[in-house]
């Protein structure tokens, strides 16, 4: 086993947290500069802007973050659901609904109903899904789940189907991360919830989720399975948002310092109420910290993905998609069950109950293009493949093309009026902005045969 020391070293980052409050101007200037350069920060940089109060400076780093973003990606936001398959859970988190502490009654997804609740999300026009489960080896051993995922992969209807699932299951072995790996996942998230040893053994005390390092370790052991698109996490509130956004920092370090490849994505995620008896956090985030978090987490680590979901309210995600977010969740629901019925046992609450087209709308009025890609790991685009086009810029070669035939899809397919002149508008925009006059001439030819009735015309 590797030392945790490796990724929280929790004198350091207590050390150099302290020795970076109240930087000169000038020293906040040069780093703001030098993040311009999409090369990355330290993460002692990281911490001096972590430590930056100034509303003024704040706002710079928003604008910045935003650049950044918009420079590596494009100006699009991947939409994605999540699909919550089982509640059931052996482990007592004592920030979540489905802690075992919880005496409500618990359900899980036949596959049946796992294709019932597909063939929804397929109607409201989703090509991405994220699976939630519960830990519970006898209720959802490993089988379930990629039976669960091959279903999901093998439903259709209509010209629709999920292109691409993405998996949020509890820290497991080599051996089950594997048949993970056999069912076609696309990136595997774990989040640490928080990378302070003490408050994680307090927070999380029965059950295999107590073992701080089990918890630490799981990317190394997806990397091991053959996985190369890891997701990151910290549940926001639980512990010192600085303290946890430089042990996130530092894991990411960490990855791509051991594997060649850096985290595929960053999530930030706050507590949100839930069925948890009288528990609540005790370093709440406000919802300006959590924007600042966003907008140094995409200076320090330009390449990576970010995600913002729907436990966030409208106007806050917005703020969060102009700085730096590259993926939201829309129309979510969190149990199983929810996109058919709506009663069941909830993780947490949501605060943002848009539908997918209201989300897709408000995407447009902005002039940014929501985008239901799927295209970079059915194209083999994964790990260092992906790293290799992401840290210096390239990979919006191909999220733009990629965000123009998939939106054109769901405009087609799914969008009302409204929504499909907005839609229409924003498409030819971004088409006339692509630079390489042939990437250019191909998605023209593309979006015709979109038009005839062809589909999942990616590049
Ligand atoms: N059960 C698995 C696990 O814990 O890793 C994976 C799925 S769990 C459904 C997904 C995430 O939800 C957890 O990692 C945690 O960060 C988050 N979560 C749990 N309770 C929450 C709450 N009350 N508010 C917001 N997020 C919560
Ligand atoms: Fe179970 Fe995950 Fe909730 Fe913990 S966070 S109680 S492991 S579902």
């Amino acid at each position: 086993m590797p030392n945790p020391k490796e990724i929280v070293d929790e004198k350091k980052i207590y050390r150099t947290l302290e020795t970076t409050q109240n930087q000169p101007s000038r020293t906040i200037d040069r780093i703001l500069g030098k993040s311009l350069e999409k090369k990355g920060l330290t993460l002692e940089e990281a911490s001096i802007l972590l430590n930056v109060n100034d509303p003024a400076i704040v706002s710079t780093m928003f604008d910045i973050a935003g650049k950044i973003k918009k420079e590596i990606y494009g100006d699009r936001l991947v939409l994605f659901a999540p699909l919550y398959v089982s509640s059931f859970c052996i482990n007592n988190c004592s920030y979540c609904g489905f802690q075992s502490d919880n005496p409500e009654e618990r359900k899980k997804l036949s596959l049946d109903e796992v294709k019932q609740e597909v063939e929804m999300l397929i109607d409201m026009g989703h090509k991405r899904l994220l699976v939630e489960f519960g830990e519970h080896p006898k209720e959802n051993p490993i089988d379930y789940v990629t039976e669960a995922i091959e279903t999901i992969y093998q439903t259709k209807k209509g010209r629709g189907e999920i292109r691409r699932v993405n998996v949020n299951i509890a820290a497991t072995s080599v051996e089950n991360y594997k048949k993970l790996k056999s069912a076609g996942i696309g990136t595997y998230q774990l989040f640490q919830e928080t990378y302070h040893r003490e408050t994680y053994e307090k927070l999380h005390r029965n059950g295999p989720k107590s073992d701080f390092e089990r918890q630490l370790f799981a990317h190394d052991r997806a990397f091991e399975a053959g996985i190369d698109d890891v997701g990151l996490g910290v549940l926001f509130g639980l512990y010192d948002y600085r303290f946890d956004v430089m042990a996130l920092l530092s894991h990411a370090q960490y990855l791509d310092k051991k594997f060649g490849v850096g985290p595929h994505t960053f999530s930030v995620p706050r507590w949100q109420p839930a069925k948890t008896g009288d528990w609540k956090p005790e370093h709440p985030v406000s919802e300006d910290e959590l924007l600042k978090i966003i907008a140094v987490l995409r200076m320090t680590v330009p390449y990576t993905g970010m995600i913002i979901s729907t436990r966030e309210r409208k106007e806050i995600r917005e703020k969060a998609f102009e700085i730096g977010i590259s993926q939201t969740s829309a129309a979510s629901r969190t149990s199983p069950g929810g996109y058919t019925n709506e009663s069941e046992l909830e993780q947490f609450t949501l605060a943002d109950h848009r539908p997918l087209d209201k989300v897709v709308e408000s995407s447009l009025d902005r002039g940014a293009m929501p985008s239901f890609c799927t295209a970079c790991y059915r194209r083999e685009r994964t790990g260092q493949k992906f790293m290799d086009l992401a840290k210096p810029g390239d990979i919006q070669m191909y999220c733009v093309p990629n965000s123009i035939l998939t939106l054109s899809e769901y405009l087609i397919d799914y969008a009302p009026p409204t929504t499909r002149a907005k839609g229409e508008r924003v498409l030819r925009e971004h088409l006339a902005r692509i630079e390489n006059p042939n990437i250019m001439e191909e998605v023209k030819r593309r979006l015709i045969r979109i038009g005839q009735g062809e589909r999942d015309l990616c590049f």
